[in-house]
């Protein structure tokens, strides 16, 4: 593979990101302090928009009904070029950014202990760049933004491509926080359908006169044991598992509504589809055994995760061309620390970039840009910007993302994000090359939402926890707001 040129459009990328490095720390760390979980992400889009419009970029918020999506346009002619992340956070997740045990920042309260904040100022750091490049070098093309709540969902990317938002665009990028510095090809992540089950019965008094009462609760039981016994008859790859989020008020009522929420998973989006309609057959069983009345609500539905062969080879250059973060001593052993806490090998932080991976490999979990990376040809990087063992999800993932290690770790990625994307728009060739990869990587299969044509997303998810937390979580917002120049 040759080697990249870093050409004078390209170096003034770098330096613009460079010369901002300070601004774009600040940005995450206000996203982090914000630690909005999905859906609630009102101050987190609140500031990528303002951040945005500030640079010239022209907004429209909420998109198919997500309150907290947004779109930021700049630029005319082709190519279309769409930048995608997420910045929402967790439930349970709070945890003081530095401090070596768990402890949360407000007790109970959501936060990131993933780094979805990263995502978003990679993608926005690395949109300014571009902007800021192509004006000063006449570059033409259009830049999109696409602001995309609830990843942690994996909700809101399947309704925009349904609705429209993805028709013009050429290519897509996505960035995501890591513990190297890489790129990947081929189907890297599995299809997913959650939905609701619920079922409607009749109340009673549970010990006067039981059979008065039809008990929702026992047809979410008999769906569950249903699937349970499905499970011997599922392809190996296929994945099924749920939570019950009502089951009654208290037990001397016979329940009158019940609910179950499952997520299915397989490697395609007709395996999954299978298995869904399977467990709605299950759980119309578990209805007419227990005279309750099903409702089925699909929460999301997500093809893979597919990463274009082309795009991984343009992002690998940029990747090799600008190199990892250089670490400091002092970052090298808070890592360390940062290991130790989470019982890890202490190894401290890479040195070297990662050769491109691909074909593959999957893995078990789902990313609701799978739907984009069907419609159009999709890159992915992941930038150096956690330490290697913490675990996703976990108080210890939460340590160094306000540290140095992240604020290093963003401005790389920007850099790759900014230079592979300024790769397709100075290159008119690459792009049809894209293009005619990813026409053989479909190899014949039509994408199609798996979304049903009216669905509405239900933005409430997490409301009433931000009700509770959001004041105490107000109190931790930096004053301080990024101003890029
Ligand atoms: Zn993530």
């Amino acid at each position: 593979m040759n080697k990249i040129v870093i050409g004078t459009e390209k170096q003034s990328a770098f330096s613009y990101i460079d010369r901002n490095a300070e601004q774009i720390a600040l940005l995450s760390d206000n996203l982090f302090w914000f630690g909005e979980p999905s859906l609630q992400e009102y101050e987190s889009s609140a500031l990528l928009i303002e951040v945005l419009e500030a640079a010239g970029f022209t907004t429209e918020k909420g998109l198919s009904g997500f309150d907290t999506a947004f779109l930021a346009t700049w630029g005319e002619g082709g190519p279309v070029i769409a930048l995608h992340a997420e910045y929402d956070g967790l439930p349970e997740n709070s945890q003081q950014p530095g401090v070596l045990k768990k402890e949360p920042i407000v007790e109970g309260a959501p936060g990131h202990c993933e780094g979805h904040h990263a995502n978003a100022t990679v993608m926005t750091a690395s949109a300014l760049a571009l902007k800021h490049t192509m004006e000063q070098h006449g570059l033409s093309g259009t830049l999109k933004v696409v602001g995309a709540p609830a990843e942690e969902l994996a909700l809101s990317r399947p309704y925009f491509v349904r609705d429209g938002y993805f028709n013009d665009v050429d290519l897509a990028f996505h960035n995501h926080i890591g513990m190297d510095f890489h790129t990947e090809y081929d189907v890297v992540q599995i299809a997913c359908i959650a939905a609701d089950f619920t079922f409607l019965g009749e109340t009673a008094h549970a010990g006067l006169a039981p059979w008065r009462g039809r008990d929702a609760l026992d047809a979410v039981v008999l769906m569950d044991v249903g699937l349970a016994q499905f499970r011997e008859h599922m392809e190996p790859e296929l994945r099924a598992h749920r939570v019950i989020t009502h089951g009654g008020t208290q037990p001397n009522i016979i329940p009158e509504k019940a609910s179950v929420w499952w997520m299915f998973r397989h490697p395609e989006a007709a395996g999954v589809t299978s298995l869904f309609e399977q467990a709605k057959n299950i759980a119309e069983g578990a209805a007419l055994m227990t005279k309750t009345r099903l409702e089925v609500n699909v929460r999301s539905a997500v093809w893979p995760l597919r990463c274009n062969q082309t795009m991984a080879d343009v992002m690998q250059r940029n990747i090799e061309a600008i190199g990892m973060p250089q670490w400091s001593g002092e970052e090298l052993a808070f890592a360390r620390e940062v290991q130790k806490a989470a019982g890890q090998p202490a190894d401290g932080l890479l040195e070297n970039v990662t050769p491109l991976t691909g074909p593959g490999p999957l893995i078990g979990a789902s990313n609701d840009c799978g739907d984009i990376s069907w419609k159009v040809p999709m890159g992915r990087v992941w930038f150096p910007g956690t330490v290697p063992g913490v675990s996703f999800h976990n108080w210890t993932a939460g340590i160094p993302l306000t540290s140095s290690i992240t604020h290093k770790g963003t401005v790389v990625g920007a850099k790759a994000l900014a230079g592979a994307a300024l790769d397709f728009y100075m290159e008119p060739k690459l792009v049809a090359d894209a293009k005619e990869t990813f026409k053989k990587e479909l190899n014949g299969i039509t994408y199609e939402p798996m979304l049903p044509a009216d669905q509405q997303p239900d933005c409430t998810v997490n409301q009433e926890l931000m009700e509770r937390f959001r004041d105490p979580m107000r109190a931790h917002y930096l004053a301080e707001k990024p101003r890029f120049t």
